[in-house]
């Protein structure tokens, strides 16, 4: 039997809309048979999804999202299986979200200087957790202003390198967060390798320190993936002998091209990520 797995999505706790009681009823609706909640550097989330999947009967394990800077890129690394009351991972956590409120006044003001005002003030309104303010709470308000049709469009000319709100932002190393999460009984994922801008050789120095710190698994079927890059990053799991992961990146019925628990699944060749659980 192949099962439905996935191990990446969002709630309000960091930039999802819906609660993680909402988001666990979901994935149990849309027939996902393992779930994990993995909100962006926050694991505030986790006690509300595991209660509600467990009322649902669904197989849950709990997971994070950690922001980290590599080579100047903000790159993505998602654990698994953590224990979430691990020290190390609590205060390493609680600094990576420190600096989040402080970017978000530069971003704000960088919008006010071409004549966007107030987007502080309104991108909070979209917040579910005041530690935890990010581009896509600023992304909802300039599509709440009229100011672009989605949140694709903001991110197209807004928010991100090059565009106005961009500020820049030194999260934590690829070091701290593998020995985060290892170091909560977890394991290490490299969250949608496709959407990093890293040359051929930068990858291979990329997965080689990520293997070397004890990272073990990369996911392969992500909705941030093309299904060319399904092939692609399947073809990198087996050169580096990593495990695979699938998972959908949900945030938000309104605005996820891909639903939980919709993804085609992981293919015959690869060991999944969650083989022994
Ligand atoms: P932050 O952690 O504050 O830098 O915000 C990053 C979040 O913004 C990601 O997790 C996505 O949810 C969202 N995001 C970034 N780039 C895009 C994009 N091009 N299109 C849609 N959402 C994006
Ligand atoms: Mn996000
Ligand atoms: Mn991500
Ligand atoms: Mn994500």
């Amino acid at each position: 039997m192949i099962l439905n797995v996935d191990l990446h999505c969002h709630s309000n706790v960091s930039d999802g809309t819906l609660t993680p009681a909402a988001v666990a009823a979901r994935a149990k609706a849309n027939g996902v048979d393992i779930w994990a909640l993995t909100d962006h550097d926050e694991i505030g989330g986790i006690a509300a999804a595991r209660a509600a999947a467990a009322e649902l009967g669904l197989p849950y394990v709990a997971g994070v999202e950690i922001s980290i800077t590599w080579a100047a890129q903000t790159i993505h690394i998602v654990g698994l299986q953590i224990d979430e009351t691990n020290a190390e991972l609590v205060q390493g956590l609680a600094a990576t979200r420190g600096g989040r409120e402080r970017r978000a006044h530069e971003m704000a003001e960088q919008l006010a200087a071409v004549g966007i005002p107030g987007a502080f003030e309104g991108a909070l309104k979209h917040v579910g957790n005041p530690d935890l303010i990010s581009r896509t709470h600023f992304a909802r308000y300039l599509v709440e202003i009229g100011r672009c049709a989605d949140t694709s469009e903001v991110f197209r000319n807004f928010l991100t390198e090059g565009n106005p709100g961009y500020v820049p932002h030194r999260w934590a190393s690829l070091e701290q967060s593998v020995r985060w999460i290892c170091g909560a009984g977890g394991v290490a994922v490299v969250a949608h390798p496709g959407r990093y801008k890293l040359s051929d050789l930068a990858f291979d120095a990329f997965f080689n320190e990520f293997k070397q710190l004890g990272g073990s698994a990369i996911e392969v079927i992500t909705g941030s993936h093309t299904p060319d890059q399904y092939g692609y990053y399947a073809k990198v799991a087996a050169d580096y002998g990593f495990l695979a992961s699938r998972g959908s990146d949900f945030h938000s019925p309104s605005e996820s091209r891909v639903d939980l628990g919709t993804l085609p699944p992981l293919p015959d060749s690869l060991t999944p990520v969650w083989h022994n659980w």
